[in-house]
């Protein structure tokens, strides 16, 4: 029920977007697609944070994620409903994107969402090939109330040894077979 009044949300969003910029009564002020797209876009993604929040689903973060102009697909972040840590807004919408395209490259998108991206999901935005990222609140303002994903920067910096979470090499001469068949196959 949640989710099917967000759609119904961003679909009102869109809809307005593209057909019927204009003020609308408890939304917000909307500029013409030609003036104001990103913002727009980015309002959809700080939409689905405040929902997200109101609704008490989980943290208040949102993504959404843009072809051509068009919505391809939306989430906010869904950490605790589906008990999945890497269940952020930008991941979320990732998946949904692919599902929605059919593909697991999402080169022509762009990407809005409410905050910079933590390392996680900056590294699966890599992944997906997304051509660019717009954000609003900066990782700073995430820490500020809680979310610090520096500790996870620092790690990344550090090499191996000097990490708090051990790495530990087992059986690389079986593994590797794999990768040689991997290339052999082409
Ligand atoms: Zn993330």
């Amino acid at each position: 029920m949640c989710e099917c009044a967000d759609a119904l949300r961003l679909k009102k969003l869109n809809m307005c977007n593209n057909k019927n910029p204009g003020k609308l009564p408890g939304f917000f002020n909307f500029e013409p697609m030609e003036n104001g797209m990103h913002e727009n876009f980015m309002r959809m993604a700080i939409a689905l944070a405040e929902s997200n929040i109101e609704q008490r689903l989980g943290g208040p973060f949102g993504a959404v994620i843009v072809k051509d102009g068009e919505v391809v697909a939306s989430s906010a972040n869904k950490v605790v409903p589906e008990n999945d840590p890497t269940a952020h807004a930008e991941i979320s919408a990732i998946r949904l994107a692919c599902k929605a395209l059919g593909t697991y490259n999402l080169s022509g998108c762009d990407i809005y969402t409410s905050c910079e991206p933590c390392p996680t999901c900056l590294g699966a935005i890599y992944w997906a090939h997304i051509d660019k990222i717009y954000y609003a609140n900066t990782k700073a303002d995430a820490a500020d109330i809680g979310f610090d994903d520096h500790f996870i920067y620092d790690e990344m910096a550090c090499s191996m040894d000097e990490r708090k979470l051990p790495f530990v090499q087992l059986l690389r001469d079986e593994a590797l077979p794999a990768f040689k068949r991997w290339q052999e196959i082409g």
